[in-house]
């Protein structure tokens, strides 16, 4: 199969519709994609226009999944996109996971560390891959998940008690849109078989102020419990490079 066929089979989740939700949602659609749904329980704020790309003034206080949508099918008629205007709790993390296709590939797009950890494991349980990213200030940062390679968990074993957020700490826009536009491209490379293997559990890091990036290519830890209760990946592309 192509790579562009592939990609207008895969079923893309992109879970937050914020800073990094909003240019994951553009590369993605951008690259080909053709069927995505957005999960997001929050409405448009004023606030939020800067940086949250897809939204204009006419979208304050419509949910931000149904706003998302709604633009994105403006840009592709053809676009096949659902919105779940809803949280994700990572207690909620199995039953979503085992409701998804075996085409599905989520791109985790929150700030909510918790929610990453949850995603994590429960993507390596369930078999389908993940794209977990975050921004904070002028950084950035991104990986691909899915069983044989290093995931969030090995990186950075527990999620961390005092984080600053975006909120506390402030966010550079280009920073959050590159990072979400850098898991829009980790998301495309899971369906091409030829960079499937080499994406997985590379973390790609980047700070604007000199414009670096980072590729790094750790080991997965040996006592990763999350590694250590992974499946075989269910998407297509990747049971062939497994
Ligand atoms: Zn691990």
């Amino acid at each position: 199969m192509t790579v562009s066929a592939q990609l207008e089979r895969t079923h893309f989740v992109v879970v937050g519709a914020g800073g990094l939700g909003c240019p994951a949602l553009l590369g993605l659609s951008a690259a080909g994609a053709r069927r995505i749904t957005v999960v997001d329980p929050d409405r448009v704020e004023t606030s939020n226009l800067q940086r949250q790309v897809l939204f204009s003034v006419s979208d304050v206080g419509r949910p931000k999944a149904d706003a998302a949508v709604w633009r994105l099918r403006q840009r592709i008629p053809a676009l096949r996109a659902d919105a779940q205007v809803r949280a994700l709790s990572p207690d909620d993390v199995d039953s979503f996971l085992a409701d998804l296709s075996d085409d599905a590939i989520v791109l985790e797009c929150t700030d909510d560390p918790h929610l990453k950890f949850a995603l994590n494991d429960g993507a390596l349980r369930h078999g389908t891959p993940v794209v977990i990213g975050a921004a904070l200030g002028l950084r950035g940062q991104c990986i691909a998940v899915r069983a044989g390679g290093a995931c969030y968990r090995c990186i950075y074993e527990t999620p961390p008690d005092d984080l600053p957020t975006c909120a506390s700490a402030g966010v550079l826009g280009v920073a959050v849109g590159l990072a979400g536009f850098v898991m829009a491209s980790a998301a495309v490379s899971l369906c091409d078989t030829a960079h499937a293997r080499e994406t997985t559990g590379t973390l790609l890091a980047f700070d604007v102020r000199d414009g670096s990036m980072q590729t790094l290519s750790p080991r997965p830890r040996a006592d990763c419990p999350a590694c250590a209760a992974a499946a075989s990946p269910r998407f297509p592309t990747l049971q062939a490079t497994a």
